[in-house]
């Protein structure tokens, strides 16, 4: 597969959890992020492969309002830290969902955090519509976010949407159905603990 670049990061976005993909849409939107969500998101694309370098390029281009010397003033720091190349050279690593979902709670201007623990009902719902979550298991995914069961409403969204793009049922999916192509990587789907095995999973079963 190689080294990912800069430029491979939205064709990439089809493999992201929900706490990621809101983070990227943002940014693409805003052309902005806050530091909660530079730190969750940097991290994130740094344990998918993002080198420093190529961090350095996706992060000025996202940045697009700024000239390359703002960028440079205000934001490149911030990056090489996550690459543990300053301060106190800290090598970080991806947080994990636990973390993220027991971590600060975003405020009104922030798009950090898990969708399953910090979106409102009407607003996960949205999302999970505008992923063509039907109304069968949209239920059954808000029920498990009633019942404080994050990872597992997220799961659930895992072999919904994949079995989707798959064109194939998720008993399929679950019942160990794929044998051929690396489907046994999902055939018994191990609760999602990190975004980065999300994208992981998605990635390999998509191949
Ligand atoms: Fe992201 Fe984890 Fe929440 Fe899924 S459960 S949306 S991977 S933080």
């Amino acid at each position: 597969a190689g080294e990912i670049q800069a430029q491979d990061v939205d064709g990439l976005k089809v493999h992201m959890p929900l706490c990621m993909e809101n983070l990227h849409n943002e940014l693409r939107q805003d052309k902005h992020t806050r530091h909660g969500g530079r730190m969750q998101y940097g991290l994130f694309l740094k344990g998918m492969g993002l080198s420093l370098e190529q961090a350095l390029i996706f992060w000025q281009t996202a940045f697009g309002k700024l000239t390359p010397d703002q960028f440079n003033k205000e934001y490149a720091y911030n990056v090489r830290h996550l690459y543990g190349m300053e301060g106190k050279r800290t090598d970080y690593t991806p947080y994990s969902c636990k973390s993220i979902i027991m971590g600060n709670t975003p405020g009104p201007q922030d798009h950090h955090g898990c969708p399953f623990r910090h979106f409102n009902e009407t607003n996960l719902r949205a999302q999970l519509t505008s992923h063509m979550v039907d109304e069968f298991d949209t239920e059954d995914i808000m029920r498990m976010v009633k019942g404080r069961h994050y990872q597992v409403a997220c799961t659930r969204y895992y072999e919904v949407t994949r079995a989707r793009m798959l064109g194939i049922g998720t008993e399929t999916l679950k019942g160990g159905g794929l044998s051929s192509n690396g489907g046994s990587e999902v055939a018994s789907q191990e609760l999602i603990e990190h975004p980065n095995q999300f994208f992981e999973q998605s990635f390999k079963l998509m191949r």
